[in-house]
């Protein structure tokens, strides 16, 4: 493919990057927003294996066929519950790409260049491999912790800002040898010193996210998606690939842009959560006593038919659960009675950003009716009945009434403030930052106990036959 033809192919597929997160910023445009970036990557993946001194095929053969067979069963098998944990995982694999693309630029032949080019690449280079590692490890880590594999307990070291610092001290020291090693065309010597710098880099990534409490894990997976934009945005450096530069800078800096709106939403500073600071040190299991009370089936739907107004709180319960289709069955038959239902959403609800959205999107419940944390607080009070649905976490009073709560300053959905609250979970279990919930104990609490699903589906079918 002559070189212009492939210019234009990058222009289109940048472009269809930029519409499709455009599009991904709306449920109503989310699914063409997808489809512009599968077209965007097709496109990519094209131009880059017709142009004119492109001569691996069997490499891209061999690369590419294995990995979207792999790709699509995962993505096949794949419960929306373990979504996050995937991600991280896929986050990961652009930290190890990043990493093996610096070796692999370091070892291969290099085109002819100015001193000062080579400097500048060679600096690339080093901070490619650098974020690649961060960027490797974190996500691992973040997977493990996703997936129960590591508890959410913070791991706190004596002196960790200063190991933090150490690390980040050494691995400028052991950059400007690289440089120099480069310059000295010691090569033997520059790979030891990136291995090096790979190896301090990436306990870094695992120190990072070892020292990051449960409740902030919202803010791990959306800086770990930023990682690996820039981890991707290096790589396009190294290979000299404007696309890749541009679509690692597009997923770093909306990665970033989450990671604040994460922040916000739990009331954190973003340095903090780095840190592994707020509320870090207490982050071990908080118990809360009292006496709660129950309620059953049979008395769930008479509150429900007694209410005007019901806002439902889903959670990852809902998720887990797969609730949400008869939740919305349920909102169409009280919205034919009259009764005003709406979904309350927690920026952190669930265990992936925009969560429960999608899991409402899918049980095709009236965008119309959910609404952000921020627009339902205020109506609490004025609510007769809320549903807490496999949400703990996000409904938990101490986060304003307990200074000493590891989760203390986080904005949580004020539903103690309605008239009724029922809480549908299994047990008096904690979520997932490990810490107990005054609600439970509340007067005006009662408590559903068994598995979301079933019910919401002995809700609908007692409704039904009233
Ligand atoms: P929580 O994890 O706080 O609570 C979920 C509750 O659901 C549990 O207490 C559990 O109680 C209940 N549950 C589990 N399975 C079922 C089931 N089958 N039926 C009924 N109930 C069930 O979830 P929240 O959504 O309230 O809060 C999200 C938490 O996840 C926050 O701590 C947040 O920091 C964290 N997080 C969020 C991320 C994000 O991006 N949104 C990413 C990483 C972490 P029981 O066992 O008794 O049933």
């Amino acid at each position: 493919m002559p070189e212009n033809f492939a210019t234009i192919a990058y222009i289109v597929a940048a472009a269809l990057f930029i519409l499709s997160l455009s599009g991904l910023g709306h449920p109503d445009t989310a699914r063409r927003g997808n489809m512009m970036g599968i077209a965007g990557m097709l496109i990519a993946l094209l131009a880059t294996a017709m142009a004119k001194d492109f001569m691996g095929y069997g490499m891209l053969a061999a690369a590419l066929i294995p990995a979207t067979i792999i790709g699509a069963f995962l993505a096949n098998r794949v419960k929306m519950t373990e979504m996050p944990q995937l991600v991280a995982l896929l986050h990961s694999f652009v930290g190890a790409a990043a990493v093996l693309v610096g070796f692999a630029t370091l070892l291969g032949p290099h085109a002819e260049m100015s001193e000062a080019e080579h400097l500048i690449h060679n600096i690339e280079v080093y901070i490619g491999v650098c974020i690649g590692a961060v960027t490797f490890t974190g996500s691992i880590i973040a997977f493990a912790k996703l997936h129960g594999m590591i508890g959410g307990k913070p791991l706190i070291l004596p002196a960790r800002h200063l190991f933090n610092l150490m690390l980040l001290v050494v691995s400028i020291w052991i950059a400007v040898m690289f440089v120099q090693a480069v310059d000295a065309e010691n090569i033997t010597r520059a790979i030891w010193l990136l291995v090096i710098a790979s190896v301090i880099t990436g306990v870094l990534g695992v120190h990072m996210v070892m020292a990051i409490g449960g409740a902030d894990m919202p803010v791990v997976v959306s800086m770990l998606n930023s990682y690996s934009g820039w981890a991707a945005a290096a790589a396009g450096f190294m290979l000299s690939n404007d696309l890749l530069i541009i679509v690692g800078a597009l997923v770093g800096s909306s990665g970033a842009i989450l990671s604040y709106i994460m922040c916000k939403g739990m009331n954190r500073s973003f340095v903090s959560v780095i840190l592994g600071g707020f509320g870090a040190a207490e982050g071990t299991a908080v118990a809360v006593d009292g006496q709660h009370t129950e309620i059953d089936v049979a008395k769930t739907v008479e509150l429900m038919c007694n209410a005007k107004s019901i806002v439902i709180v889903p959670g990852y319960g809902m998720a887990v659960a797969q609730a949400q289709h008869t939740l919305s069955e349920i909102t169409k038959e009280l919205e034919a009675i009259g009764v005003s239902v709406r979904f309350a959403i927690h920026p952190i609800a669930g265990r992936l950003p925009g969560h429960m959205n999608v899991l409402l999107a899918e049980a095709k419940v009236s965008y119309d009716i959910v609404l952000e944390m921020d627009e339902i607080n205020p109506d609490l009070p004025n609510t007769d009945l809320v549903l807490v649905i496999g949400a703990n976490d996000i409904v938990n009073p101490s986060a304003l009434d307990d200074p000493a709560s590891p989760i203390a300053g986080m904005p949580v959905l004020e539903v103690w403030k309605a008239k009724d609250v029922i809480v549908m979970k299994r047990s008096m279990a904690s979520g997932y930052a490990g810490i107990g919930n005054p609600l439970f104990f509340k007067d005006n609490t009662q408590m559903l106990f068994g598995d979301a699903k079933k019910n919401v589906d002995a809700i609908l079918t007692a409704y039904r036959s009233r």
